[in-house]
Formats: C-alpha cells, structure tokens, sequence
C-alpha cells in the first residue's frame, strides 16, 4: 500500500464561481481537495499581479495523499476545469488557481512540473498563508523555512504598501 505523503498547497481565485465570489470559492475548494486535508490557512485578499484588475483571495493547505506528483497535478488541474477555470492568458481572471509548492519527497522535476513551485519565494501571498500553518517546513532548495523566507521578502521589500493593499 502506498504511504500518504503531505503537500504544501496554494489556493488562489480572483474571479466567483458558482460556488460564490473568490473567498467562498476556495472555503469550497478546500473540501474538494484530493486527500486528507491536515490544515488550512485562513483566506487572505491580496493586491492583483498582471493584467486583471481584480482582487484575489489566497490560501494554502496542508494536504495528506498517496497521489504521486504528476497525479496530484493532474487531479488539481481537474479541480481547477471542476471549478470553471477556463485556460486563457496567464495570471488572467480565473476562478481558482492550484499549485504544489511543496511536498514531502523533496524536489520533484519533470516536465510541465517543478516542485518547489518556481516561484513562490518572492510571492508573499504565497508565503504569508504557508507560514501559517507550515511555518517550519524547509525548502530543499535554500534550506530556509517557510518562515525565514518570508522574513527575508519582507525585508527586502521595503516600497510602502498601498494603503488598500490588506
Ligand atoms: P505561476 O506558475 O507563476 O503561479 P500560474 O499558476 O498562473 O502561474 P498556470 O497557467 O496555472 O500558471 O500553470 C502553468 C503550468 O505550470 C501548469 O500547466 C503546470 O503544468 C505547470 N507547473 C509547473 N510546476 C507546477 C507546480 N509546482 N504547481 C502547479 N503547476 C505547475
Ligand atoms: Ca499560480
Ligand atoms: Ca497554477
């Protein structure tokens, strides 16, 4: 029998679903992740990156499963088509976004899959949910924790937020 491996999750929305708006939307994603989910952080809204306009909600979960990477890539991909996402321009409007940021097995890279996720350490709305609630997970690739990595981007950034940016 295969043994269940944790994954660290990222949740995003920016568009509703007809679950509800992006908030409600990942409350729902949640329950129809592909595993046993250990943890959940709460849902925080965060500024928009690229060319939509609008506001995201982001999340991250701790998620038990025996999938292999590229089963737990496609079963989120199946989630995301589930939810409505249509395949369109890359950091467009989309009702839900899921990414393996990490897993329990190391690093992982086959393509399309990279894991840890490429990109997370300079995206603070994926670290901020991520710390809370795996804030001593490592990442293989630096060798910093979650929480480290989220110290060292903030402190870097040092440009005021805007003042509607939380
Ligand atoms: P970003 O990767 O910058 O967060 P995105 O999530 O908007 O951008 P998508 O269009 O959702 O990008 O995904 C593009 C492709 O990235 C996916 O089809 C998938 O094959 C690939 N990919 C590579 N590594 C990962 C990962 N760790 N988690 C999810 N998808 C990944
Ligand atoms: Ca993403
Ligand atoms: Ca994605």
């Amino acid at each position: 029998m295969a043994t269940a491996t944790t994954y660290l999750i990222a949740l995003g929305s920016n568009r509703p679903s007809r679950h509800g708006g992006p908030a409600a939307t990942l409350a729902a994603a949640f329950a129809a992740l592909p595993g046993q989910v250990a943890a959940r952080s709460p849902v925080l809204p965060s500024a928009p990156i690229g060319p939509s306009l609008r506001r995201y909600a982001n999340a991250a979960a701790l998620l038990d499963s025996e999938l292999s990477p590229p089963a737990m890539l496609a079963a989120l991909k199946a989630i995301e088509r589930d939810f409505g996402r249509r395949r369109g321009r890359r950091w467009g409007a989309r009702t839900l976004d899921l990414d393996i940021i990490l897993w329990g097995g190391g690093r992982w890279r086959t393509r399309p899959l990279t894991i840890p996720h490429a990109a997370f350490r300079t995206r603070d709305f994926v670290l901020t949910p991520a710390v809370a609630i795996a804030p001593d997970w490592r990442d293989p690739v630096t060798g910093l924790t979650l929480r480290q990595l989220r110290t060292r981007l903030t402190a870097r950034c040092s440009i005021p937020r805007s003042a509607h940016r939380w």
